[in-house]
């Protein structure tokens, strides 16, 4: 039999206000039988309190785990992209375990090596910016394919729940989680008779592989970004992305698909 996931973990920042929510969250999970833990490794729930944001720290610090189901409750006016639930709506949180009104959803996560060494995850994308005032160049492959050679300020590959955030502020396109695959747009590519980039986003799908080959010149290495969180490694000379094998499982209020929740936040 399945084991009955009941153990919940609250992720949240230490705020005084923060706090007393947090209290009476766990007093309504303890009354609905689940046991709230203090350590994330024993939870198979774990539930981040904040913005969007804060979900994205809430699966980075908790190591990406694939057996674990993860949810957000919203603290601010909207709940945003990952916040099924917000703070203030308690009954709807409670109405929705007992009449099993959630479904589980599964998102697409991709799996980003730096030279050829350590490998991390990204929810939302992954982010390749210049570092100082001056533009920087990369070789961009396909798979085995060299593809173009950018010279500019960056490059943002996204996740598709990724995509309705900074990928879209640079003109890519919002693309379905039920879709596993990673999209590629660029932040201000020089294009002249040197330097030639395609200049649109382009979708690649999961089973390719994108890599980055940063051109040493003049010494200046890109700032890497994971979701928000910076990269520490500074010499950053290749960069493999791919989708990774795993996803990551949340909850989700039937009324509240991918889609529902592109209309509510732009339209
Ligand atoms: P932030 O600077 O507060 O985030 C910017 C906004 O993006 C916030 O309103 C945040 O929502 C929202 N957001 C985060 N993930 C989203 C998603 N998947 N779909 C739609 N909106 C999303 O920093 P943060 O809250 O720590 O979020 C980090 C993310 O900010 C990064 O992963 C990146 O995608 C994005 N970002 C965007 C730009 C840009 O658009 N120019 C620049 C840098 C970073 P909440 O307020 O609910 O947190
Ligand atoms: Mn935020």
């Amino acid at each position: 039999m399945a084991e009955r996931r009941n153990r919940i973990y609250f992720f949240h920042k230490h705020d005084e206000e923060l706090l007393q929510q947090v209290q009476s969250l766990t007093t309504l999970a303890q009354q609905n039988d689940f046991v709230v833990v203090n350590d994330y490794r024993s939870a198979n729930i774990i539930v981040s309190i904040g913005d969007d944001g804060s979900f994205l720290q809430a699966v980075r610090q908790t190591g990406f785990r694939d057996d674990c189901l993860y949810a957000a409750i919203s603290t601010l006016s909207s709940r945003g992209f990952y916040c099924d639930f917000h703070i203030d709506d308690t009954d709807h949180m409670v109405q929705a375990i007992m009449n099993e009104q959630m479904e589980v959803r599964r998102y697409p996560i991709i799996e980003v090596k730096i030279n050829d060494t350590a490998s991390f995850f990204c929810l939302n994308e992954c982010s390749i910016r210049s570092g100082i005032i001056k533009t920087f160049v990369m070789d961009v492959f396909i798979d085995n394919l060299h593809f173009e050679t950018f010279r500019g300020d960056g490059m943002i590959v996204a996740t598709p729940t990724g995509s309705t955030a900074y990928n879209k502020s640079i003109n890519g396109a919002v693309v379905d989680p039920l879709l596993p695959c990673f999209q590629v747009s660029e932040l201000a590519s020089l294009n002249n008779n040197r330097y030639r980039t395609l200049g649109s986003s382009f979708i690649l799908s999961g089973q390719r592989k994108l890599t980055l080959k940063i051109s040493p010149e003049g010494n200046h290495y890109p700032i890497i970004g994971m979701d928000n969180e910076a990269l520490s490694i500074q010499h950053v000379e290749k960069v493999e992305i791919k989708l990774s094998d795993r996803l990551i499982k949340t909850v989700r209020l039937k009324d509240n698909s991918f889609w529902e929740k592109v209309k509510r936040t732009f339209l």
